[in-house]
């Protein structure tokens, strides 16, 4: 019987603790430092993601098996290594495979390398470079950060005066430090976004089931991006023909790319894709699951999670088949108002007695913390009302019936998720 550590503190987190507390494998969960929702399943230790000497030491401690990472930050900080280094045992790219998504440009550079379907586009290190290059191009245009930005290090420009704002915002003023240091200038591409999830060993492949995010905070994608407002699996836009284009043409080139390279990739690689009309192009690659797609994915798999987990570290992938639920999943996050601006915390929660998992909702906790008996909102994003039915139409209404059932003071949350799907007449 193993004994997991299950690094972050979302609805991401929360529903990995969720699965694995299932497996017939695992005796007990701790987290690092998890939330209001998953200290009802683990144990909670006040750690932070990125301090790696104070993870070492907590899985030392309490005499830790095996450490699942959530967020990308501790992998790109490069946990993997130095766990592996000294005999621990831990899921997840090391640091110079999770450079996938810690630097733009060393993703961009591998995929223009290998003729991988992405935008076309431009690295600049020189501020005067990068304004010069605008004033030929055409718009709209994409100006990305090259490091990590807490999701906001992406901004697409409709003009060139926006463009020439948003390089000097990243290159003059660093308001993304470091991350800004290099910029790509790239075309922006048509079509809808999925999110495409694989297990990898380095060598075998295993695709998750597809889904799709919803980034911006408004119903009908308007207003700012967020780190995800809703997501629903599978997403039918990625039928069998784009599946099959995906696997061939990005995501086994990405990993055969990835060990000629020296950097061989294990772990979950996520692709977040554009649908275009020529197929399946790369926006850009995690290195973790996704949140909030990982709440409706989780509860389609049947497999025990640690199995493909397992098999991923030791190589031994190629033995591993997922089983999936029929039907269709969908997560409604539920944020604090103000959200993804200044909000406020500690508002209480209620109605969470109200919902029940024998109708196959469940409520993921993001940003909670339990004060006493009391649950709090502790963050933008507080909960995920993720819901599984025999269509998506069901696991819609089904969440946000659940949805309507709880209240916070200022609860916000997007009325529209899986509207693609309904309007493409998905019948899963
Ligand atoms: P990324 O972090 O690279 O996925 O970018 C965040 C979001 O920006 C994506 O989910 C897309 O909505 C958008 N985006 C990024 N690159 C492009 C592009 N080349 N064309 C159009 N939209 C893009």
């Amino acid at each position: 019987m193993l004994k997991i550590l299950v690094i972050g503190s979302g609805g991401r987190e929360h529903s990995l603790v969720w699965k694995l507390a299932q497996s017939r494998e695992v005796s007990k969960i701790y987290a690092a430092p998890g939330n209001g929702g998953i200290s009802e399943i683990a144990e909670c230790f006040d750690v932070n993601p990125t301090d790696l000497n104070a993870l070492e030491d907590l899985v030392r401690k309490e005499q830790i098996d095996l450490t699942v990472v959530g967020p990308e930050a501790p992998l790109v900080e490069g946990i993997v290594d130095e766990f592996e280094k000294k005999g621990l045992r831990i899921f997840g790219p090391q640091k110079e495979a999770a450079r996938l998504e810690g630097s733009k440009v060393f993703c961009k550079e591998l995929l223009w390398k290998y003729d991988i379907p992405t935008a076309v586009g431009e690295v600049f290190s020189d501020i005067e470079d990068a304004k010069k290059f605008l004033k030929d191009c055409k718009f709209p245009r994409v100006v990305k950060a090259d490091g990590l930005a807490a999701g906001k290090g992406v901004i697409i420009c409709r003009t060139e005066k926006e463009a020439l704002e948003t390089v000097e915002n990243i290159m003059g003023r660093k308001v993304f430090g470091k991350a800004g240091e290099r910029i790509i200038i790239e075309e922006f591409l048509e079509g809808e976004e999925a999110s495409f999830l694989v297990f990898t060993d380095g060598e075998k492949i295993l695709p998750l089931i597809s889904s799709q995010d919803h980034k911006a905070i408004y119903d009908g994608d308007k207003g700012p991006n967020t780190g995800g407002m809703g997501a629903y699996s599978p997403a039918p836009v990625v039928d069998a023909e784009v599946q099959e284009r995906t696997m061939r043409e990005i995501i086994h080139p990405v990993i055969k790319a990835m060990r000629e390279e020296g950097n061989k990739y294990r772990g979950i690689l996520y692709a977040g894709l554009m649908i275009s009309e020529d197929g399946p192009k790369v926006l850009e690659f995690n290195v973790r699951l996704g949140d909030p797609e990982t709440q409706p994915v989780l509860p389609l798999l049947k497999t025990d999670l640690i199995i493909p987990i397992n098999a991923c570290i030791d190589g031994e992938l190629g033995d591993v088949k997922l089983d999936w639920s029929e039907g269709a999943s969908v997560c409604v996050v539920l944020t604090s108002g103000g959200y993804p601006g200044k909000y406020e915390k500690g508002k209480e929660i209620s109605g969470l007695d109200k919902v029940s998992r024998d109708d196959g909702i469940y409520v993921f906790h993001a940003g909670t913390l339990k004060k006493n008996t009391t649950l709090i909102t502790n963050g933008g994003r507080v909960l995920g009302v993720t819901a599984v039915g025999k269509s998506i139409k069901e696991a819609i209404d089904k969440a946000y019936g659940a949805a309507g059932k709880i209240h916070f003071d200022e609860v916000y949350y997007r009325k529209d998720i899986g509207f693609r799907a309904l309007n493409r007449g998905s019948q899963n």
